[in-house]
């Protein structure tokens, strides 16, 4: 068994990503290792191709749709790369301050992406998504292309209304909570009332992009998480630890044979 499963974590945008992998693996943490563009997705495959405990996403951020990094040409990329691709993210929409004014484009991305999904089943198939602002506009798009039933949805670091909650929970979608949503009251509050089978850990680190990062700051935030997330649920941390790593191994098809 993994100690812990890191479910949404940019290790590709860290210096020193493949030596935090490999460090990792003899601690038993894995990583869902979500990339931002579809280039940095297949550099990101190359690089962590020798690291059994992680799996890199094809990802098309939002936030670099709205800065103008990627366009048109990308999200076919990005869908082109779909097809093959077991885990996508980190993709998404974001309404908000950075990304209103592009959001028609994000959907026109994502809706691309998700067309794929919708299109074939692949098995196992897996995608971390990025909803600010805009989790009813994301689960429209999960229900009209077919994604939501073809994969398993993880909205990463969950900002939405109850309501929203509520009707992801019902599309079957899992949750990836972070130290971030839990400094929050209302984070806080979906902490505690989502279903405990949709329950997932990540860090979303590195704080800042590009540089070198390191594995105890991401070991001490997912385990502080955990601990914050058993207290906020009444539940014995040990278990709770237990099944969340069990879940997402499942998840990732990650074998023990995966960690040390
Ligand atoms: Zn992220």
């Amino acid at each position: 068994m993994m100690r812990f499963v890191d479910m949404h974590c940019h290790l590709d945008l860290m210096t020193n990503g493949v030596e935090i992998a490999r460090a990792a693996h003899a601690e038993g943490i894995g990583f869902f290792c979500t990339t931002v563009t579809p280039v940095d997705a297949i550099d990101a495959r190359e690089r962590f191709s020798t690291c059994a405990n992680v799996r890199v996403g094809t990802g098309l951020h939002p936030w670099w749709i709205a800065n103008g990094t990627c366009g048109a040409d990308d999200a076919s990329a990005a869908a082109e790369l779909a097809t093959a691709s077991p885990y996508l993210g980190e993709v998404g929409l974001d309404a908000g301050k950075r990304g209103a004014a592009s959001i028609d484009e994000q959907a026109r991305a994502f809706g691309r992406i998700m067309e794929v999904v919708g299109a074939r089943a692949l098995p196992g198939r897996v995608i971390s998504i990025h909803a600010s602002r805009s989790t009813n506009r994301v689960l429209d798009i999960l229900e009209r292309t077919g994604a939501a039933r073809n994969a398993t949805c993880i909205l990463h670091w969950f900002s939405g209304s109850t309501d929203e909650l509520w009707r992801a929970a019902r599309m079957g979608c899992f949750f990836s909570i972070n130290e971030h949503m839990l400094a929050t009251k209302r984070g806080r509050e979906y902490a505690r009332i989502l279903p405990d089978d949709r329950l997932l850990l990540e860090t979303d680190a590195p704080p800042q992009l590009g540089s070198p990062y390191r594995l105890d700051a991401i070991e001490h935030s997912l385990a502080s998480t955990l601990e914050q997330l058993a207290q906020i649920r009444r539940a014995h941390v040990t278990t709770l630890g237990a099944q969340i790593v069990a879940r997402s191994m499942r998840l990732l098809d990650f074998a023990n044979a995966d960690c040390a």
